[in-house]
């Protein structure tokens, strides 16, 4: 491929649009396998995780469809009706239709990267020295595929109730394409490796080093940024960011929208006498329901599931909230979509299985089933949840604090960085509002490491090393309470989500720690005792 119709930056110091990139010749890049390893215990973990995962999604989803959101203990029965019983879409067998439906969304949203007007900024320092460009056109992505599936309603080419009656079938497409795109990239990116030597993107440590560590880089990538289209795109399309960021992140609130259209329409699975009133907080063992599930759903057309007419009374202010403030935190996320150069998943994170499934099928299928699914069945319960205003306004003031926390924290440390990142120097800088107004205008301070980095200490990075965390802790924990109402199952389905982002953030910071420990050294113990708390000042 022609490198000098690349437009990646090559090197520091040299002006931000090279021409050509100075990618080591091939046979001779320097490679070292400077990549974390054993981060989720090595083949045994990752082989464990690879498979385990999509399961416990396909769990959550049966208790969903099955038994309104109640813990059952799962049998083969469970397996079998979530197979059999269940009618094509809702049933996780694969399905041509929402296949088809899912993989043109993934086509079009990549269609939109690449041909939509933006800003093009220039991503932080890779390894090799180089800065590679990232398209920011997400917002205008956003709001296009918002208007793009309203039309699809309007002319009737969709209904708006898809998700509810379609969901089975899309986590199965979502687990399948996440198994064949880690595949394709282990083998492309990792064991032909030197295909890619002269791309911009190539770090020392890309590759398959040694093929007895298959699951661990099936699950963890072999490869951090890699980009398409080389030569023929002048932005080169880079997979990770896009995965990331645009089909799941955007369809997980349309999924939200379209699980909310369904209460709109009264949707409903037919599931209405398999629970007594002594059934109806929680759990059994499904075996005992299975057949009189199979009953429910003999030959009935899953149209009838939903009514032609809508009624607004069927949406409680726990639906509308949930649905606005995921969607609000992925509008937010395009609004500022640039800080996202800066996170962990587009810094530190390989793109492998973890990120394939992660996108694609935990965060665009899990997030929304967890609360919205969880809302959407309970007219199959004992209707929907509508009065339960307590709770959802305890939720609602969970979450404002928890999206300001959130905000605050992330954007301090991006316009940091980003002001020093570009020549800027500690005497110009101004720290946003949000910090002035708690910390007042002071200078920021921070640490120089021997590495180059800038380690902020002062602001809310002074309070924890982690302290950008506290917002998504609770603010799911506030979506989980306004799903709670005595009358309904046990929000078990949101409680797992809790459960489930509480481990998988702490790990995460872990996972930072034990990375920022190797990369900086004496630097981040001088970090550590600077800012001596992990997440909650004062106490851990
Ligand atoms: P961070 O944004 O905290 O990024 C960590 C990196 O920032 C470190 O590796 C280090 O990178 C740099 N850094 C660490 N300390 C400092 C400091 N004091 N000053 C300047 N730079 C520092 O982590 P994440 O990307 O994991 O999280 C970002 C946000 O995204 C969080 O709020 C998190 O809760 C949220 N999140 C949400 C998820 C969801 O599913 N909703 C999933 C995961 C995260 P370097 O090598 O550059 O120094």
């Amino acid at each position: 491929m022609p490198s000098s119709k690349r437009t990646d930056s090559p090197a520091p110091k040299v002006p931000s649009r090279p021409k050509e990139a100075s990618a080591p010749a091939l046979g001779k890049a320097v490679r070292k396998l400077t990549r974390p390893t054993g981060e989720f215990y090595g083949n045994i973990g990752t082989g464990f995780w690879t498979f385990f995962i999509p399961v416990a999604i396909y769990y959550f989803y049966g208790i969903m469809v099955m038994h309104s959101g109640r813990l059952v203990v799962p049998g083969p029965s469970f397996w079998y009706d979530l197979v059999y019983t269940l009618p094509d879409g809702l049933s996780i067998r694969p399905c041509w239709g929402p296949t088809v439906v899912s993989l043109t969304w993934v086509c079009c949203q990549a269609l939109a990267e690449i041909v939509l007007p933006g800003k093009v900024k220039e991503g932080v320092m890779l390894k090799s020295g180089r800065k590679l460009l990232y398209p920011m056109n997400g917002l205008l992505t956003f709001f296009l595929s918002h208007v793009a599936l309203f039309l699809l309603c309007k002319y009737e080419v969709l209904t708006p109730y898809y998700v509810f009656l379609n969901m089975g079938a899309l986590l199965t497409e979502a687990v399948i394409t996440s198994y064949v795109m880690a595949l394709w990239l282990y083998v492309d990116f990792g064991i032909f490796w030197e295909r890619h030597v002269d791309d911009p993107e190539f770090e020392e440590d890309h590759g398959v080093f040694d093929c007895q560590d298959f699951f661990n880089d099936f699950f963890m990538g072999v490869v951090r940024n890699p980009r398409l289209f080389h030569g023929i795109l002048k932005v080169p399309f880079d997979l990770k960011r896009f995965w990331n960021a645009r089909p799941g992140l955007t369809g997980w609130v349309i999924l939200n929208i379209s699980y909310l259209a369904s209460m709109y329409y009264g949707c409903a699975l037919p599931t209405d006498n398999v629970y007594g009133v002594n059934d109806s907080l929680f759990f059994g063992v499904h075996e005992a329901k299975s057949a009189m599930l199979q009953r429910a759903f003999a030959d009935k057309d899953p149209a009838s599931f939903c009514q032609e007419e809508g009624s607004i009374s069927n949406i409680g202010l726990a639906a509308v909230f949930i649905t606005l403030a995921h969607w609000y935190y992925i509008f937010d996320y395009n609004l500022v979509e640039p800080a996202y150069l800066t996170t962990t998943d587009i810094r530190h994170d390989l793109f492998g299985f973890m990120l394939t499934y992660g996108d694609w099928g935990f965060l665009s299928r899990f997030y929304p089933i967890s609360f919205m699914g969880f809302l959407a069945v309970q007219k199959s319960a004992n209707g929907y949840i509508v009065n339960n205003h307590v709770f959802a306004i305890i939720g609602v003031c969970m979450y404002l604090f928890g999206m300001f926390m959130f905000r605050v924290t992330n954007i301090e440390k991006h316009l940091f960085r980003d002001h020093m990142n570009n020549g800027g120097t500690v005497d110009k800088y101004r720290s946003p509002w949000s910090t002035r107004i708690v910390f007042g205008d002071k200078k920021p301070e921070y640490i120089l490491t021997k590495e180059g980095s800038m380690l902020l200490t002062s602001g809310y990075w002074g309070l924890a090393r982690h302290f950008n965390y506290i917002g998504d802790l609770t603010m799911c924990i506030g979506w989980a309470i306004a799903c709670y109402d005595p009358s309904s199952p046990f929000p078990f389905l949101p409680i797992g989500y809790c459960i489930y982002f509480w481990l998988m953030d702490c790990h995460r910071c872990w996972r930072d720690e034990v990375r920022c420990s190797k990369k900086y050294g004496r630097d981040w113990e001088r970090y550590k005792k600077a800012v001596p708390y992990y997440i909650f000042p004062g106490i851990w």
